[in-house]
């Protein structure tokens, strides 16, 4: 008897050793982000895209202008939050900032469709009351993040696209630009041959702020050489954008069409509200399981309620970067960075 009691225990405590080791290596991207159940005060995570950006693709210099760009949209949002600001302010400024960067597919760095045309696509969402606002397929609006606010707080639609979207933006005062605004100058031609091959560059930002509340926003030129006024994922709600206070906020990056038939960023937060799973393990099976056996590539980045960040992404690499209340931060490119910036 007592020998298989002891027998089955050794099971057991096999079974918990295998499972861990599991777990270990599944939130290994993760690492720079693992924090402790401490609540943060106020959390912000950011992305500039996922890709196939590695060492030897992208140059020291190129790199460097990366991070600088995703510190500066941290920062932005990083003194939003620490100030009191609100999460739907700080995401919005985060996102104008890499919107007017040609470094990124968003705004300004929109790259080309089929046609050679620049069609943009953006979401918001506020988890205090599941208000969303997003507008598709605009060819004129600088910053399509603002048109995505202004169609949350001052329309009674969730999604506006095409012209109808640029007479709406028009009328409510927002900054109209030729659609030449979006044609990228010379010194960026080389980044548009980069963001074509490696399909990088979606922006999106996540916060919790100071009064509790969750938001979340991304920012695209969708996917290069898109035709037939294809729409991705990033407006639509509860694909690559979405935010509840009962659960997370996230914005995705990658293959649109699979965050699409996934519900990625709502799949999320249903398996944060219904099963009771972690912000990292909701994340990562979502991305690290469910999408890569079904062959999308990307990646999201997500805040929960607590403040704690999670970034999976099963690229090779993601422009990101996080900031939480107790002083941790880093901009991280490359799958097995650790570092702090
Ligand atoms: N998800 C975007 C889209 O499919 C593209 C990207 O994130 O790179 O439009």
């Amino acid at each position: 008897m007592k020998l298989r009691i002891s027998i089955i225990s050794i099971i057991i405590i096999l079974f918990l050793f295998i499972g861990s080791c599991k777990n270990s290596n599944q939130t290994a991207a993760n690492k720079q982000v693992d924090s402790d159940s401490k609540k943060q005060e106020w959390a912000i995570v950011i992305h500039g895209g996922a890709g196939a950006m590695s060492t030897e693709n992208l140059t020291p210099d190129l790199d460097k202008e990366y991070r600088v760009a995703l510190a500066e949209a941290l920062n932005t949002g990083k003194k939003i939050l620490s100030e009191g600001g609100t999460a739907l302010d700080a995401i919005e400024k985060t996102i104008r900032i890499m919107e007017d960067n040609p470094l990124f597919n968003a705004g300004k760095g929109a790259v080309f469709t089929h046609e050679g045309r620049n069609e943009l696509d953006a979401a918001i969402m506020d988890g205090s009351n599941l208000a969303a606002g997003a507008v598709a397929g605009v060819i004129d609006i600088r910053n399509p993040i603002t048109a995505a606010r202004t169609v949350m707080t001052n329309s009674s639609h969730v999604m506006l696209t095409g012209a109808g979207a640029s007479e709406f933006a028009r009328e409510q005062g927002l900054e109209i630009v030729l659609p030449s605004y979006f044609h990228t100058e010379k010194r960026y031609d080389e980044l548009q041959e980069i963001l074509m091959k490696e399909k990088h560059g979606t922006v999106g930002c996540c916060a919790l702020d100071k009064h509790g509340n969750l938001a979340a926003g991304t920012s695209t030129g969708g996917m290069t050489n898109k035709r037939y006024n294809r729409v991705g994922d990033v407006p639509i709600i509860g694909a690559g954008t979405y935010a509840n206070n009962a659960t997370c906020a996230v914005s995705a990056t990658g293959h649109g069409e699979y965050f699409i038939r996934w519900t990625v960023a709502h799949d999320i937060s249903a398996l944060m509200e219904y099963k009771g799973l972690s912000l990292k393990d909701a994340s990562e099976l979502v991305v690290n399981d469910k999408l890569v056996k079904a062959g999308g590539s990307g990646g999201v980045i997500c805040v929960d309620k607590s403040g704690n960040v999670s970034i999976p992404f099963n690229s090779k690499g993601m422009f990101r970067g996080f900031a939480t209340a107790d002083g941790k931060e880093g901009v991280f490119i490359y799958r097995d960075e650790t570092a702090s910036k």
